[in-house]
């Protein structure tokens, strides 16, 4: 089978499309044909060798997928050959034709939504839930900045936090991405380009603050979060790409609280309660990943360099 594979760390020209044996399924593992593979922020972390976990060289890029269940192993009963299902976080890289899983990392994907929005669930999705929900503690009627929305966890927040009766703020950096925002649910969009930004952005909730920010980009925007959180809110931190100074003092004043979100840290029951709830959202359409570009798998470098680039729209897709 054709898969990208990464032998050295390094830059986006590592990633080289390759004929690799295929995946063979083990007992409670199964074969996914891979219809579309979602392009992570974090696969190119991995990839240049910057992140805490690396995977052994050489290896097939990807955590996210969609596609049809190939082949079953001995014990599987949740799945049969033929169906419909993302994936999240296999043992062999979605950067590839077909990919190998424990049963429990893949799940229905509900009829009406393709195989590339597919792709676009399982990281975006998961981190945006795990930060509302698990995290922050959000609830019907508080209001939530989503600071970075454009994106694939950014939109995600949008609709969930929608779907549960927040307040929703979003940002995004272009006129495209703010439409995108607007529509997908937030009541009011920001640019978080400009200069009077925070300001605009306290000034939606007429001094109050917010309940909860989640952050795309806490080591540009975390210093100036925290004078905007209401009492007791919480500043959930999903990006960040260096370090900042924050003033202590704009959390103790508040009783407010700063959180962090790893997803290697969810608990497995915790991610069970989070994919049950997400296929309930792609199937009452409450939750309708978008894809703003689709590229064959052998344009990886490609897909890699539009992930870092600003100007977000959604999320980009690799189909093999
Ligand atoms: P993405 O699709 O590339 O989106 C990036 C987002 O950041 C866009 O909305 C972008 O807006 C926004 N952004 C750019 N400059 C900003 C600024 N100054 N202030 C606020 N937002 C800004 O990436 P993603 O998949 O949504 O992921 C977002 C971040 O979370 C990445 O750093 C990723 O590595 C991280 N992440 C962490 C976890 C975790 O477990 N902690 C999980 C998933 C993702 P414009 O392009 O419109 O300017």
């Amino acid at each position: 089978m054709r898969a990208i594979r990464v032998k050295e760390f390094g830059g986006a020209e590592v990633l080289r499309l390759e004929d690799i044996p295929e995946p063979v399924a083990g007992k409670g593992q199964v074969i996914i044909r891979i219809k579309a593979a979602g392009v992570n922020p974090v696969d190119t972390y991995i990839r240049a060798g910057i992140y805490p976990r690396k995977p052994a060289l050489p290896y097939t890029p990807g955590a996210d997928g969609a596609g049809v269940v190939e082949s079953v192993g001995e014990g599987v009963t949740r799945l049969k050959v033929g169906d419909r299902v993302y994936v999240g976080g296999g043992f062999t890289g979605t950067y590839a034709e077909l990919a190998l899983f424990d049963e429990l990392s893949v799940w229905p994907l509900p009829p009406g939504v393709s195989f590339s929005q597919g792709a676009a669930v399982n990281v975006p999705y998961v981190t945006a839930f795990r930060g509302l929900f698990q995290r922050a503690h959000a609830r019907g009627g508080e209001t939530v900045l989503v600071h970075g929305a454009s994106g694939g966890v950014g939109i995600a927040a949008v609709q969930l936090a929608r779907a549960a009766g927040l307040r929703v703020v979003g940002s995004a950096g272009t006129e495209r991405g703010r439409k995108l925002v607007a529509d997908e649910g937030a009541h009011v969009v920001l640019d978080h380009t400009a200069p009077d930004h925070f300001e605009k952005a306290m000034a939606q909730t007429n001094g109050r603050g917010y309940d909860v920010i989640l952050e795309m980009l806490a080591n540009v925007n975390l210093g100036r979060d925290l004078p905007l959180l209401a009492m007791y809110g919480r500043a959930v931190i999903i990006g960040s790409r260096g370090t900042v100074e924050v003033n202590p003092r704009d959390a103790m004043g508040k009783d407010a609280t700063i959180l962090g979100v790893a997803l290697p840290n969810i608990k497995p029951d915790e991610l069970i309660s989070i994919h049950s709830a997400l296929v309930a959202g792609l199937e009452n359409k409450t939750l309708r990943p978008v894809v703003g570009q689709e590229l064959p798998l052998p344009e990886a470098p490609r897909a890699h360099a539009a992930v870092l680039a600003p100007g977000s729209y959604g999320k980009i897709v690799l189909i093999p």
